[in-house]
């Protein structure tokens, strides 16, 4: 038997530097891990809201755990099962997206861990920085989406971003007490994904259970697809561009298959600084919630005693068209990246669904970018009809792919 949300868990009963808060996804592989840091350091923390799409099981025992003052059900089919069960613990059970938004703006949060994964996440993270919370972001896919209209928002309410994904986590790590104007570049690194050696001429024949068998990182399926693909680097170049304000033509990728150099930053004397680390996602989660403290923790270290090897070796964008697509959208700009997000976020359903094959995703994409018009400044309202209108335009042409 679970208590009662407990009266010394009230918002402002604890230390002023409480992190306050709400985990957005806290059912998928980044929302788990933001828990695992919440338990690693129970003191620094009340987790005030958690959100799953689909997964009530998990989300009730997170709900047990934690007892957050609220969460959300995405999948309205379960929301009985979550409601019975949290109800008379004195949680509040909201449902779907205006529940979302509620949890990103709810009072007294502090902290957002925006971990939705693709463009269902946009809203909320609008909320959350209307709100003028702090967002530890993960879902790169906003980024990409709406760039330029989170970058307004994020001006005009004052609002702080703090990443998550390991490569800006590096990055950002790396910018920390340097004059913005001593950057000469931003070189992403990637680990290359299952198929980095694999000849181009067996791509048509990739499985869904290849493609979903990453070397070093266990992660949603979602980015995990994308990595196979190597969108995954080309959606965090949108990211670093926005993020640190950096135009394309200085964001390059570099592939490095052991995910240890997490990324680089090149300075205008020459000099170039990295972030290392094994490849563990609760590391960059952590930092994005601490900063701009660090705090000692039990993760797994490097082995500086020994032997390192480490390999670097330019992408190849021939065999990984992803990549060009994402900087072609991003030099169109306005809506283009939210019809390159869109259009693979269906191509990568329609491929998980086994109704296209691996090399159908970049030309599906390709296709919706070639066949779309391009709004400028597209507003939130705008976004939406165009990331509705690249899905349609994909399952149109999906239809005539020959299987
Ligand atoms: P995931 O699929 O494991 O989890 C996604 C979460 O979002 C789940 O809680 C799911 O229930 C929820 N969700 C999905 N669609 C929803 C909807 N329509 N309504 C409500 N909730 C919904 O994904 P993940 O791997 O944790 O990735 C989350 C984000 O973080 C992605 O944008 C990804 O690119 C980014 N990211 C992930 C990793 C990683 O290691 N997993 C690393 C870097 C960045
Ligand atoms: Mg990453």
């Amino acid at each position: 038997m679970c208590p009662k949300r407990a009266r010394n868990q009230e918002p402002g009963s604890r230390g002023a530097d409480v992190k306050r808060l709400s985990v957005l996804g806290s059912t998928g592989s980044i929302g788990a891990q933001t828990l695992d840091i919440v338990r690693l350091f129970p003191d620094r923390f009340d987790v005030r809201a958690l959100t799953a799409g689909t997964n009530a099981d998990l989300l009730i025992a997170q709900a047990r755990e934690f007892l957050p003052e609220c969460v959300v059900m995405g999948d309205a089919g379960r929301l009985k099962q979550v409601k019975q069960a949290l109800e008379p613990l004195g949680i509040r059970v909201l449902a779907g997206r205006e529940g979302l938004c509620e949890a990103a703006a709810l009072d007294g949060v502090n902290t957002v861990v925006a971990a939705l994964v693709g463009f269902a996440g946009l809203e909320s993270v609008i909320a959350a920085v209307r709100a003028g919370k702090k967002v530890a972001l993960a879902n790169k896919e906003t980024l990409v989406v709406a760039g330029q209209l989170v970058t307004h928002l994020l001006k005009a309410h004052k609002g702080t971003v703090v990443p998550v994904d390991s490569e800006h986590s590096a990055i950002f790590q790396c910018l920390a007490g340097e004059p913005a104007n001593s950057v000469e570049s931003l070189i992403l690194t990637a680990s290359g994904g299952p198929f980095r050696t694999r000849p181009a001429e067996t791509f048509r024949d990739i499985t869904k259970e290849e493609a979903l068998a990453h070397p070093n990182w266990s992660m949603g399926t979602k980015i995990t697809i994308d990595s196979a693909t190597m969108m995954n680097k080309g959606l965090e170049v949108v990211e670093a561009r926005w993020l640190f304000d950096i135009p394309a033509n200085r964001i390059s990728i570099l592939v490095h298959p052991q995910s240890v150099v997490h990324s680089f930053v090149a300075f205008a004397d020459g000099s170039a600084k990295a972030q290392l680390g094994l490849p563990d996602m609760r590391v960059p989660i952590q930092y994005a919630l601490s900063y701009p403290e660090r705090w000692p923790a039990p993760h797994e270290r490097l082995d500086w005693s020994g032997t390192m090897h480490l390999h670097f070796e330019p992408p190849d964008r021939v065999k990984f068209p992803c990549l060009d697509l994402a900087y072609q959208a991003l030099e169109a700009g306005g809506a283009a990246p939210a019809i390159l997000n869109a259009a693979n976020e269906q191509a990568v359903d329609l491929f998980l669904e086994e109704k296209i094959r691996f090399t159908d995703i970049p030309d599906t994409i390709d296709h919706a970018l070639g066949s779309m018009p391009v709004q400028e400044h597209p507003k939130l309202e705008d976004l939406i009809a165009c990331d509705a209108e690249a899905r349609r335009v994909v399952q149109e042409h999906v239809r005539a792919i020959p299987i």
